[in-house]
């Protein structure tokens, strides 16, 4: 990793969170995060255009549990509203897992259930409301909610909520709640709608635009595979290596255990030497790692992203996406560590069927449809172990839900889980410890992280 890598710790936040966003695994900030959150804390109004995808949800919600610090009074002093049930219990999940280790009382409002324990909870008292529209201005109708304390309000997707037909109710919201607070407003486009709706809502405000870096090397040559589960994606990039047209060659998977895992199966199949960068790894290790990549000594790097960034790895042959990344925005920064000044590059890209979805969403991004190969014969594709299946469709369904509020998954009717998981947390540690083999081959411990 480079010195001009942002770390978390740089910001003006409390032992209490860096905690929990360590415990998280992030790693290094995002493009918003490193610039919205100096500005929250600031105390500007701002303006964030950005997609889900680019960590937004962090950028606004880390200074905001700073600011409320900890449990006090009863009614609530920061309001985030979002469009959908959905979305209002996935920033819920943010934002329980990040006040970990605060008292804060956080409470969340939607519909398509009674108001009778979101009435209980509100009674309870409580320091941040994350709320629909509809149902915030149903429950403070009936008197439940007392906006008055409200110092902090957000609007996250508010094109989306726009676009679903909730101008009059933001607007009989803004009606009931102080003039005077700081307001944010997130929105993944900047319509004319938007833009009237943030001269309305917004005081001098900055403004942060994280544009999806678009434009991908004319010079890569992009693939990807349809991989059932974790163990092809392992026989996969096997095979592939064995082609020593694989030069030079980085191996990008989404979390530092990932690569470490990958790292030492790589290590163990003996295809040519191999390193691993990951933030854990000590300065000076990463930099020989880096060093010995460059001239030539290793064949194969497998990096995180977070390790890879403002790296000038050049020369690169192949970079094979083991994980798709979940900052969509990292997969043209990968991908632009190969074909580099005039050279041909090849970008493989690993896709499993609950990545599908992360995938289409990177081909939007880049404005180009990948063209997917056939894994070949040679390769083993095995079964899909139970529980790493079950991981997937777990997850497919959360994605359909965060589309589609009203889809009823399957999966979660059958098991009725509580509530859904954020996406692509859990399938494949869940697979491996079902399958024996496949825990031989990466070992993993606890639970699995991006
Ligand atoms: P969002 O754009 O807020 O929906 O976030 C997209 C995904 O990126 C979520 O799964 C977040 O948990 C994850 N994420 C956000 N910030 C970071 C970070 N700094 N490092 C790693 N993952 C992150």
């Amino acid at each position: 990793m480079s010195d001009s890598t942002q770390s978390f710790e740089n910001f003006k936040l409390n032992k209490q969170i860096l905690e929990a966003v360590k415990e998280a695994n992030y790693e290094s900030p995002t493009p918003i995060q490193e610039r919205a959150i100096p500005l929250m804390l600031a105390g500007h109004d701002l303006l964030g255009i950005a997609q889900t995808g680019t960590g937004k949800t962090a950028a606004y919600l880390l200074p905001l549990l700073f600011k409320l610090r900890y449990a006090q009074g009863e009614h609530p002093r920061a309001l985030i509203l979002a469009p959908t049930r959905e979305l209002v219990m996935q920033i819920t999940e943010e934002a329980v897992k990040f006040s970990k280790y605060t008292d804060l009382r956080i409470v969340s409002l939607y519909g398509g259930l009674g108001p009778k324990g979101q009435i209980e909870q509100l009674q309870a008292g409580v320091d941040m409301l994350i709320a629909t529209p509809g149902r915030f201005m149903d429950l403070y109708k009936r008197g439940e909610v007392y906006p008055r304390d409200i110092k902090t309000m957000i609007l996250d997707e508010a094109d989306k909520m726009l676009d679903m037909g909730f101008l009059p109710q933001i607007r009989a919201i803004l009606e009931v709640i102080p003039v005077k607070k700081q307001n944010l407003l997130f929105s993944a486009t900047f319509s004319e709608k938007v833009e009237a709706l943030s001269h309305e809502f917004l005081e001098f405000p900055e403004r942060v635009e994280i544009a999806p870096q678009a434009t991908t090397a004319d010079t890569v040559g992009q693939v990807y595979f349809l991989t059932p589960n974790l163990k092809t994606k392992i026989n996969l990039l096997a095979h592939l290596l064995k082609d020593q047209k694989l030069q030079r060659v980085i191996v990008f998977a989404k979390s530092r255990r990932n690569a470490e895992d990958v790292y030492k199966f790589l290590e163990r199949s003996g295809g040519g030497e191999v390193r691993v960068v990951h933030a854990n790894k000590g300065q000076n290790t990463r930099i020989n790692a880096m060093e010995e990549f460059k001239e030539g000594n290793i064949r194969v790097l497998v990096a995180t992203d977070v390790a890879a960034r403002g790296l000038d790895i050049t020369d690169v042959s192949h970079v094979i996406n083991f994980d798709v990344p979940l900052i969509y925005e990292d997969y043209v920064h990968r991908i632009g560590r190969t074909g580099r000044a005039q050279k041909k590059g090849k970008a493989i890209s690993f896709v499993n069927p609950a990545e599908v979805y992360h995938f289409d969403r990177i081909q939007q991004i880049i404005r180009m449809q990948v063209p997917l190969k056939s894994i070949p014969q040679e390769v083993a594709v095995p079964k899909t172990p139970f529980e790493e299946q079950q991981g997937y469709e777990r997850e497919i369904d959360d994605q359909k839900k965060k589309e589609d509020p009203n889809f009823k998954g399957g999966f979660h009717e059958k098991k009725a889980r509580p509530k859904p998981k954020p996406s692509a947390r859990t399938p494949l540690s869940k697979g491996k410890r079902k399958s024996k083999k496949n825990r031989n081959q990466l070992k993993q411990k606890g639970k699995w992280k991006k």
